[in-house]
Parts: structure tokens; C-alpha cells; sequence
């Protein structure tokens, strides 16, 4: 790669010693401030979780980013906020749209269930609080600013993310002269902050002081720092305080009081905020699933609700790309465009057309089923190898996939810190802009964008988790 495509921002001419001493007083700040993530490797038997920490993986320097391209993805925020919440109301368009689906996908299947016994209760969600990412990569042929998905459930790294920042215009500020750098081009990040007051405000929609708020974990979590930061906000800030459950500790401690009050230990519930759930593995038995009922069944706010998780999976996301399809939730012409604008193209695999231009061109595509947490979905050619097997087999299974166009954006140097080691890589970066929704009622209390979070991966690898171990934690310089 030559100079010139990076300018300044070619990080591969620093010197080692440089880097080293950089990489130090990266360490040291990630300590300082608790920028960590648990370490399982340093587990002793008996010990509380979280004994062992390391630092988070992160970039040494922060990402270029194009400014409008930035500014668009923003602006992007509260207008996919506003669908979430239209399309969540529509029952008929999540069941259509997931009834194939259902039938080839058995987790899907069983949180239709739970929305289907909803609509037979005539349950109404009236407080609604979404805390979403929507996830971008910036296409170079193209230059065009391309949605990978977008989340509604457990969205992570508002924390991390907001630390990330805090690093990177900290070692600019120290360095920033030699690298030619200014630690102003990085944009702010307050989505620690804004996430726990959309915790607070719905907290105190639901009003009853004497209410917690639960936070639903997995029974093992590496990024529990990520959301202890939120409970701390909530509580120096705004006095309330949080519990941690288990889908199984809900299960065993949890009861619905007749006035439809969550009470979990004895504790009643005002909120509760799923950092778990989104995958199959968080419901290894029968007791998961009747907790997750029980929780819907109640008065308590879901962050988020059933029909909130359904509109975020990669069916309906490919379904709202359908030409028509966003006019039947918005009425906004402009608003309509700029969501079309960052959709790459989707498909389902009953369009035959398309598997065969796939089996063709497996590189140009990505399959993926519907799954949520980093590692499933399918590139190069093992697209072409599994799109042949389900041709073969002639079965439903099909539906349990969609297909994406493969987003391909620039390449760019950089240097990831993980496990205290640093190394130097061509790398591709993802943009992941929080939004924060509220509403009661007929009453929107909160629609916004709330910061972001940058996420870089070596080029060579397809997937782009953090806590999946394939990406590091960045943050944004604007150029
Ligand atoms: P998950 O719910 O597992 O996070 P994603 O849709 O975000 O699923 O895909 C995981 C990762 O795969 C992304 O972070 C990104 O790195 C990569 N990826 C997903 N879709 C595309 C695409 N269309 N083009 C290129 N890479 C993609
Ligand atoms: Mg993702």
C-alpha cells in the first residue's frame, strides 16, 4: 500500500519505539479510566465474576471517517427510531414477513409465540423505550454510507465506546503534534450518559419510585464492565438502582403481583433492560423461555419489547427494503429517501435470480441466518456451498437466510493494542450510531442519536464482533 492513500494517517511509517511507548500510555489509561473487559483466563475456582480484567481491544489511533458521511449516518438515527416503533405496532406485517422464517427457524419461531400470546391478551406496550445501533460501512466504489444491520436488542459498547473516545483524544492530545494529528476531529461521545437517561426517563414514565431497574445478563459475560458503567451513571445521577438477573434467576425468583407488577426477588421491576436473550444459547431450557414470557406478560418496560426484538432481525430488515414497503410506516417523502439511500441490497432466497447470480458471484455476497452476537454468517464460497446443499435439499430450510450485497469499504492502516500486544494491520472499519427512543403514549419524550462507536478489523477477517473477538473497539477522526 502505498503513502499516499493514507496521508497522514498512515500509521504504518511510526516508529516501533514510538508505538511502544504510545501502546503503554494506552494501557495505562485503560486501567485508569475502566476501559476493561473480564479476562476468563484469570478466573480462580470460587472467585466472584470479574476477578480477572484485561483491557478492551481497541485501535491505538482513531479512524478516518469522512465528515458528511458522518453526519449523515447522525441523521439517520431518530428516523430509524421512529420506524422501529411504526413497524412494531404492525402485527399482520411482522407475522407475514416472518411466517416462512418461523418454519425454518425454531428461535424465531418461539419469540413469535411469545407476540402471538400477546395479541391474544390484547397486551399494549404504552411505554416504549428503544435502545438501538444501527451499523454502517462506508462502500469505496460506491462512496455511499451502507446499513449492515440494525439493532434493537442488547446493543452494546455505549460505554466502551464513550471511553474509547476519551483514549483516543487523550493520546492525540499527548502526541497528536508528532502524528500531525489534532484531538478535535474527533467528535464527541456521550452514549453512556444518554443511554442511562433514556433508563432514567422511562424509569420514571413508569412511576414508582420504589421500582428497579433489572438488567438481564448472561450467566458468563466478558463486557460486564460495559454495562456496570451504565448502572453507575444511574445511580450517581439519577439515585435509581439496577439489579442483574439471569433469564433462569427470573424464572426461579420472578412473579407477576396482581396489578401486573414484575417482582423479581422480591424487588418490583420498573424497567427492564435485556442485555441477553438475542440468542439461542441464552435459552438452554424451557425456564428461559417462560421467564422471557413472564417478563412480556408484565406491567414493567421492555428494552425490548417482543415486537421490538421481532423488528430487528435480519428478515424484517430485508423486508423493509422492498420497494414500497418503507411508505407503508412513514410519511415523510425525505425521510423515506434517506433510509432507502443506506440500504445495500437484500433478498430472501426465494428469489431465484439472485441465488444464481450468488452461486455465480458468491464473493459479492453474504449470507446470513437469523442470528444475532457476531460469528454466523456465511462469505466466499461457502455461500455458493450452501446455497447448493439447500437447493439440493428441497426442504424449508431456505427461509432461515437471507442474502446481502457484500459492502466493501476502504482499506486503511492501523495499530490494534489486544492482550497488551500491539501490532500493526490493514484494517476496515464499521460505524455504529446509537439512537435513543421514548415514547408514551401519543407522547415522544425522547428520539435521538446518542453518540457512537467505531469498530476496526484486520481486512482479512469477514466478521466484525468485538466481543466475538474478531474486531477492536475505535473511535472517529473526521476528515
Ligand atoms: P450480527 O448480528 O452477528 O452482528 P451483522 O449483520 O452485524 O450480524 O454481521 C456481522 C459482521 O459481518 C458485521 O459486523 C460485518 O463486519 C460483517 N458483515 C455483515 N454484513 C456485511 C455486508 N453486507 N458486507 C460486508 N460485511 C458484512
Ligand atoms: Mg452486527
Amino acid at each position: 500500500m502505498s503513502q499516499h492513500i493514507y496521508g497522514i494517517f498512515d500509521y504504518h511509517r511510526l516508529h516501533q519505539q514510538f508505538l511502544h511507548t504510545i501502546a503503554y500510555d494506552a494501557l495505562v489509561w485503560t486501567s485508569l479510566h475502566g476501559l476493561l473487559v473480564g479476562d476468563k483466563s484469570v478466573q480462580r475456582s470460587g472467585s466472584v465474576p470479574g476477578v480477572g480484567l484485561v483491557h478492551a481491544p481497541v485501535a491505538l489511533f482513531p479512524t478516518p471517517f469522512p465528515e458528511n458521511h458522518w453526519r449523515e449516518a447522525c441523521e439517520l438515527a431518530p428516523i430509524f427510531n421512529e420506524l422501529v416503533d411504526r413497524v412494531s405496532l404492525d402485527a399482520t406485517f411482522l407475522h407475514d414477513s416472518l411466517s416462512r422464517t418461523k418454519k425454518a427457524d425454531e428461535f424465531t419461531s418461539r419469540l413469535l409465540d411469545i407476540h402471538s400470546m400477546m395479541i391474544q391478551i390484547n397486551k399494549k406496550e404504552e411505554i416504549r423505550l428503544g435502545l438501538h445501533r444501527s451499523d454502517y460501512m462506508l462502500d469505496e466504489k460506491t462512496k455511499s454510507l451502507l446499513q449492515v444491520e440494525l439493532n434493537t436488542i442488547a446493543s452494546s459498547f455505549a460505554s466502551l465506546s464513550n471511553l474509547v473516545t476519551e483514549l483516543h483524544r487523550y493520546i492525540l492530545s499527548c502526541h497528536g503534534k508528532l502524528l500531525e494529528l489534532d484531538s478535535k476531529r474527533i467528535p464527541a461521545n456521550d452514549a453512556v450518559n444518554q443511554y442511562a437517561d433514556a433508563l432514567a426517563k422511562a424509569w420514571s414514565e413508569y412511576n414508582n419510585p420504589r421500582a428497579v431497574i433489572m438488567i438481564v445478563v448472561q450467566a458468563e459475560e466478558r463486557n460486564m464492565y460495559d454495562q456496570h458503567f451504565v448502572s453507575a451513571v444511574l445511580r450517581e445521577r439519577h439515585n435509581i438502582t439496577t439489579i442483574r438477573k439471569t433469564l433462569t434467576e427470573v424464572d426461579q425468583e420472578g412473579e407477576i403481583l396482581p396489578d401486573g407488577t414484575l417482582s423479581v426477588d422480591g424487588e418490583a421491576i420498573s424497567v427492564i433492560y435485556f442485555r441477553a436473550g438475542y440468542t439461542p444459547d441464552d435459552y438452554p431450557s424451557e425456564s428461559e423461555w417462560r421467564a422471557r414470557l413472564l417478563m412480556e406478560q408484565s406491567s414493567a418496560v421492555k428494552c425490548p419489547s417482543i415486537s421490538y426484538h421481532l423488528v430487528g432481525t435480519k428478515k424484517i430488515q430485508q423486508e423493509l427494503a422492498k420497494p414500497g414497503v418503507l411508505e407503508r410506516f412513514l410519511d415523510n417523502k425525505d425521510d423515506i429517501a434517506k433510509l432507502r439511500k443506506c440500504f445495500a441490497g437484500l433478498w430472501s432466497l426465494d428469489d431465484s435470480n439472485i441465488v444464481r447470480k450468488a452461486i455465480e458471484r458468491p464473493e459479492l455476497f453474504v449470507m446470513k441466518p437469523q442470528r444475532e452476537g457476531g460469528g454466523n454468517n456465511i462469505y466466499g464460497d461457502d455461500v455458493r456451498e450452501t446455497l447448493l446443499k439447500l437447493q439440493k435439499a428441497d426442504s424449508q430450510e431456505d427461509a432461515a437466510y437471507i442474502l446481502m450485497q457484500r459492502i466493501f469499504p476502504s482499506i486503511s492502516a492501523t495499530v490494534l493494542l489486544r492482550n497488551g500486544c500491539w501490532h500493526k494491520d490493514h484494517a476496515i472499519s464499521e460505524l455504529g450510531i446509537f439512537g435513543t427512543y421514548l415514547r408514551n403514549k401519543n407522547k415522544v419524550i425522547m428520539n435521538e442519536q446518542s453518540g457512537y462507536l467505531m469498530r476496526t478489523k484486520v481486512s482479512s477477517s469477514d466478521e466484525g464482533g468485538v466481543a466475538a473477538g474478531f474486531a477492536v473497539l475505535d473511535s472517529v477522526y473526521l476528515t
